[in-house]
């Protein structure tokens, strides 16, 4: 056997004879199926590899040959109504789908939302509900994964909006440094994180700050923390007000805490949730980076961490929560159900990770039970000095 075609050997579509290369489903066949097993049922047909995540699939792409084993194409189908970004409403059942190498490459050899319905052996009009008999014309452009909606699934910044946030953030960073300097004392104070490491997230001060209060305006100041894109640009501010509560601020596009030297540090590279968590792993002398929410921020780590070679660890949270319903707790075998978001979030986002990378040294850890997260432990055993 050739070389060749031995290597020919590792994806199925690239087998030298035409014949042998599996091929989609005949469309006819999909009709009566609901628009998410349209999809899958291709994938399978064409010997493509896919997995649950926490929002949908994450599959090989059908159209540009990626790696094996690297999951970059998603399938996503909407448990709700959404208006797509041309302003037309997607139904709930609607599948949408995107591939990360979508505008990576122009021309013939690039992947993108047409060729990958094509490859697919569907029709636009496949991906919405009801019976795909004939193709409809109206439903032709319909789909993508990136939407006009809120935090992570706004689509990305352009580079004025960027530029703004970023002299935004210099600005209030500016503000803590000056004037209001005695600020970020108190804030090392209320967290139990000294001001060294919380300086490295570029922490700064608002004042005045406007934000609504049961649909008053009210005026105050707070600590501003800037969010950052898989290039460390600032995308987002998030605001921490005297009382604890946090706000972010509108027109942002949800992003991870980075803090200055990150790179330098040793492995494995911590993502805790929140950016009190990371400060507290810094001041340990950890590497951390900071997740937006339980599960949110994935795209953003893996970009941020292409080609890093440390082990990542996602740490959750223990913050188990009654389960209720109409004012009532839900039963589960007799007992309390319980919703634990900080736990499924970290064990999403590590799977979400794992598919985005292709590694699988990317692994979850939980606080140790009657702490809440990594920085009650940190900081009520003392950390490490
Ligand atoms: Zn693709």
């Amino acid at each position: 056997m050739s070389l060749a075609r031995k290597l020919a050997g590792f994806d199925p579509r690239n087998r030298p004879d035409p014949a042998a290369r599996p091929k989609p489903r005949p469309r006819a066949e999909l009709g009566r199926l609901k628009p998410l097993d349209r999809v899958l049922a291709q994938l399978d047909a064409l010997e493509l590899q896919h997995q649950r995540t926490y929002s949908g699939y994450a599959a090989r792409c059908p159209s540009h040959l990626g790696d094996v084993g690297r999951l970059n194409f998603e399938v996503v189908e909407l448990d709700r109504e959404r208006h797509s970004r041309d302003g037309r409403i997607m139904p709930v059942g609607s599948v949408l789908l995107y591939c990360q190498a979508y505008g990576d490459i122009a021309g013939a050899r690039g992947c993108s939302q047409p060729r990958v319905i094509k490859a697919l052996g569907l029709l636009p009009c496949d991906l919405f509900p009801g019976d795909a008999g004939e193709e409809r014309a109206d439903l032709r452009a319909g789909s993508r994964y990136r939407l006009p909606a809120h935090g992570a699934y706004r689509p990305p910044l352009d580079e004025d909006a960027i530029e703004r946030w970023e002299e935004l953030a210099a600005r209030f960073e500016a503000a803590l440094r000056g004037r209001h300097a005695g600020r970020l004392g108190q804030l090392a104070d209320q967290l139990g994180v000294p001001e060294s490491a919380l300086a490295r997230f570029h922490v700064g001060w608002r004042r005045p700050d406007l934000r609504q209060v049961d649909g008053k305006v009210v005026e105050g100041q707070c600590w501003t923390i800037p969010e950052r894109d898989g290039d460390g640009r600032i995308t987002a501010i998030n605001r921490r007000y005297e009382d604890g509560g946090k706000r972010i601020m509108a027109g942002g596009r949800r992003g991870l805490y980075v803090p200055a030297g990150w790179r330098e540090h040793p492995g494995p590279v911590h993502c805790p949730e929140g950016f009190s968590d990371a400060a507290a792993l810094v001041a340990a002398g950890a590497c951390a980076i900071g997740r937006p929410s339980a599960s949110g921020g994935v795209a953003e780590l893996a970009e941020l961490l292409a080609g890093d070679p440390r082990p990542i660890v996602v740490l959750g949270e223990n913050d188990a929560k009654p389960m209720r319903r109409d004012g009532g707790l839900v039963l589960e075998h007799g007992a309390p159900a319980v919703r634990r978001p900080g736990y499924d979030g970290a064990v999403a986002a590590c799977r979400r990770l794992r598919a985005l990378m292709g590694r699988d040294d990317v692994t979850v850890s939980m606080p140790p039970a009657g702490f809440k997260d990594v920085r009650e432990l940190l900081t009520r055993k003392g950390a490490p000095s």
